[in-house]
């Protein structure tokens, strides 16, 4: 069944949040901790209110609004994304999970249902990158425990520290030194997301179904030649080292773009130091930033062994050395299978074409994944654009998404009634 939703209120809602921007910056732009965002919130707050919802902050400055179950003492499902931006960002990234899961609320409200759970709709504080020491995600960090006391000290460029930015945002940072939330206390956690590329705008399919969000591996790629002169050097001399550094960006991509996984990977090379960098001396060494993302650890263990054998060549044919070191790995967070065959049951009831597909981006359910079964409904982003002004999704997706969104819960809320030991796993 659809036409549950109220369909022009979200898309009214929509509207409204993108007014609510930086005058003093390119559209759309409300950045976490700023007086633009304290505004949006405010409007956000009761927004909650009419659609139902008893509003509060948690110690994290998380605003988080609460719609009773006819059991209290169960834990809730909750519903969440973000309403800050990156500067000059979009008017849908993060913002159509929080006022979808509102439009959700909205009509259990209108139509006097109760759910057996508490249903709680979150905007979690500053998900994208923040000016305190690039710390993305806090308030969803902050729910699992992760928010680290080194983080709350960073600070932005004016002194502050997260801290006392959290303090002023309405939070009590602290309680901040123990997770606000353990394992148990979430029953499920569903998010709605733009996909932010291009894979369902192109493909024409209006719901994607998130598999998880993918792990990402860093890897530093040093290559070392000789630094020598540029003038009296002849050519079958040299040991140049971007030479055979960029020999290994290209191979990085046509291993990429070739790849045959079971699972999509995607591999970039995006920063590369060059020393000594001047333009009369051959480069001596390179040291490159290789960031490879995908659902599945092994196929990343794969695609580098592959990388690896193929760098022997590059050495041999540029006389230089290439040597890689992993500088971070973070881990995939995983959907919940129930909740994807939820949601797809969700797809099929309402009639919605969908596609099973990964994350590549990170989001505030990457965190709460790891106390909570997660699941994760992606709607099209036209031409994949996000984190720019042109960021769009049309009408007709957003209400499909939200419909679906809301199908999920209900199905999840009886589901979790007859097996819920088994979906907190
Ligand atoms: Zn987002």
């Amino acid at each position: 069944m659809t036409g549950r939703i109220d369909g022009k209120a979200l898309i009214r809602a929509i509207e409204k949040m993108a007014t609510l921007t930086d005058q003093s910056a390119p559209p759309f732009t409300r950045r976490a901790f700023t007086e633009t965002y304290l505004r949006g919130r405010e409007w956000l707050k009761s927004h909650f209110e009419t659609s139902g919802l008893d509003v509060k902050l948690d110690a994290a400055a998380n605003l988080i609004g609460r719609m009773e179950g006819l059991d209290r003492d169960r834990p809730p499902i909750m519903i969440g994304s973000h309403t800050d931006t990156v500067t000059g960002g979009g008017r849908y990234d993060g913002i159509l999970g929080v006022l979808t899961g509102a439009a959700v609320a909205s009509y259990l409200h209108r139509s006097g249902q109760s759910l057996r759970f508490p249903l709680e709709v979150v905007d979690f504080l500053s998900e994208e990158v923040s000016d305190y020491g690039a710390v993305s995600c806090v308030g969803s960090r902050a729910i699992v425990g992760t928010l680290s006391q080194e983080m709350l000290l960073r600070n932005n460029p004016n002194g502050e520290t997260l801290k006392d930015a959290i303090k002023r945002m309405g939070g009590n940072p602290d309680l901040l030194n123990a997770p606000l939330k353990k394992r148990g206390d979430i029953a499920a956690y569903m998010e709605l997301h733009i996909e932010q590329g291009p894979v369902l705008d192109t493909a024409g399919i209006p719901i994607g179904v998130v598999s998880g969000i993918v792990a990402i591996r860093r890897v530093k790629i040093t290559v070392r030649g000789q630094a020598n002169h540029a003038g009296t050097t002849p050519m079958k001399a040299r040991n140049d080292a971007l030479v055979g550094a960029s020999q290994m960006i290209s191979l990085v991509h046509d291993l990429a773009l070739d790849w045959q996984g079971s699972f999509p990977l995607v591999a970039t090379v995006g920063r590369i130091e060059i020393f000594p960098n001047s333009p009369n001396v051959i480069p001596g060494l390179c040291i490159m930033d290789l960031e490879v993302r995908s659902i599945s650890e092994e196929e990343i263990d794969t695609f580098l062994d592959q990388v690896e054998k193929a760098a022997s060549d590059t050495s041999a044919k540029c006389h230089v050395s290439v040597s890689f070191e992993t500088a971070s790995d973070a881990y995939p967070a995983l959907c919940s299978e129930n909740i994807i065959a939820t949601i797809k049951e969700a797809c099929s009831n309402l009639g919605y074409e969908y596609l099973e597909m990964p994350s590549g981006a990170g989001h505030d359910a990457m965190h709460v994944a790891s106390i909570a079964p997660i699941g994760m409904i992606f709607v099209p982003s036209v031409k994949g654009l996000s984190h720019c002004s042109e960021e769009f999704t049309k009408e007709e997706h957003i209400i499909a998404g939200a419909e679906v969104l809301l199908e999920s819960l209900l199905l999840l809320n009886e589901k979790l009634d007859v097996s819920y030991a088994k979906l907190l796993k």
